[in-house]
């Protein structure tokens, strides 16, 4: 793989150079699939493009929450990957079976169909894109974490359905508007995105679904907050804002008309550059276990967050892991301070939370007058013993 292209954005900025003077006509086609607008044709909004590349390069960055109000691209962006998404190994069978499973654990731990395919030498699984989910806005928590299957259940038996978390298993899962969810919805996403497993009990019924999937969300801070301990548990928090020069508002304008007059002449158009981009993501993917932060990267991150007086170890797992994606999306095998940096405001914006900073500084006040006493406490029998 040889391409005078050195960094994700360099790449974003190339393709996003391309401009779009004329508008075509439209033309009748009667759309069956649907098309997503390019990702390299979306103008500006850096922060957010580069966010979403490394999550999807290094999954244990822990997602992505966009923060923005309506209007700014956030939907189109996400859809936009799409056509980026790498390609995992898929389980062939429906217990979702793995080879990893019989080198781990032994032959055991996979269905017998599974062992009997794999000592006849054959795969358990198959190669498949990466793809994108989105969480209805209206789901409600049997459909996310999935519940008693009534089909099976009018033949008298009991079943439990996949829910969508199941199904988004090695996928990308995209939940717009998140802070509009219940609480239990967004705990049980956010539970199965950190664990990349979950169960599910229903009366004598419990059910354990792998759930590794790369979870992005969206939210419009006018509509409703998310608790702050909620903040915490996204890796990356990009603030999306409107796009700021007149030139690029327009240039945005035309590419959306450009888009809505002739998708199929648009998508076209970016098509080369999009398959350039996908294959150094898959490359920087492969690459990314060999990539190491080198020690004054490691003490910089450590002192910023200290600083910041961030308590959550995410915050160190969240940098480090970007770092170490933004680096080899650069080329490079080492993470050095700049990578660092140019992470940084992402990974720990919105990390500290107030209620915890006035808690620990109320109980510390407690503290210091309960060591007060202590002190008086313990002098009090001294005096008393040397009076006798
Ligand atoms: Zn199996």
């Amino acid at each position: 793989m040889t391409t005078n292209v050195k960094s994700l954005n360099d790449l974003i900025e190339l393709a996003s150079a391309k401009r779009f003077l004329d508008v075509e006509p439209a033309e009748e086609m009667g759309l069956a699939e649907p098309l997503v607008f390019p990702y390299l044709s979306i103008v500006g909004q850096q922060d957010m493009k580069v966010a979403l590349l490394l999550a999807l390069i290094n999954p244990h960055i822990g997602g992505v929450l966009l923060i923005g109000p309506r209007g700014t691209g956030k939907t189109t962006a996400v859809r936009s990957l799409t056509d980026l998404m790498p390609v995992v190994q898929r389980s062939r069978c429906e217990y979702g079976c793995m080879p990893d499973d019989i080198e781990t654990s032994g032959i055991d731990s996979v269905c017998p169909n599974c062992a009997q395919r794999y000592a006849q030498g054959e795969s358990l699984t198959y190669t498949d894109q990466v793809r994108l989910f989105e969480l209805p806005l209206n789901s409600g928590l049997e459909d996310v974490v999935g519940g008693i299957d009534e089909r099976a259940a009018v033949h008298q038996r009991l079943r439990l359905r996949r829910g969508i978390l199941a199904r988004a298993d090695q996928n990308v899962l995209y939940v717009d508007e998140i802070n509009l969810l219940g609480d239990d919805i967004i705990d049980a996403i956010l539970d199965a995105a950190a664990q990349g497993t979950y169960s599910v009990h229903r009366g004598a019924l419990v059910a354990t679904y792998r759930a590794r999937f790369v979870l992005i969300g969206s939210m419009n801070p006018e509509e409703g907050r998310l608790r702050p301990q909620i903040l915490d548990r996204f890796g990356l928090r990009v603030i999306v804002r409107g796009l700021e020069h007149r030139s690029d508002r327009l240039e945005a304008y035309r590419r959306t008309m450009a888009f809505r007059n002739n998708p199929r002449k648009v998508i076209q158009e970016y098509t080369e550059a999009t398959v350039l981009f996908r294959d150094e993501l898959e490359l920087a993917r492969e690459r990314l276990p060999q990539v190491t932060l080198t020690k004054q990267s490691e003490t910089l991150g450590l002192k910023l967050i200290k600083e910041l007086g961030v308590d959550s170890l995410r915050a160190e797992i969240t940098l480090f892991e970007a770092a170490r994606a933004y680096a080899i999306a650069d080329g490079r095998e080492h993470a050095n301070p700049q990578d660092i940096r140019t992470v940084a405001p992402t990974s720990l914006r919105l990390r500290r939370s107030q209620f915890m900073q006035d808690y620990i500084s109320s109980v510390s006040k407690e503290e210091a007058e309960i060591h007060e006493l202590l002190k008086t406490k313990k002098r009090s029998p001294e005096k008393k013993s040397q009076r006798k």
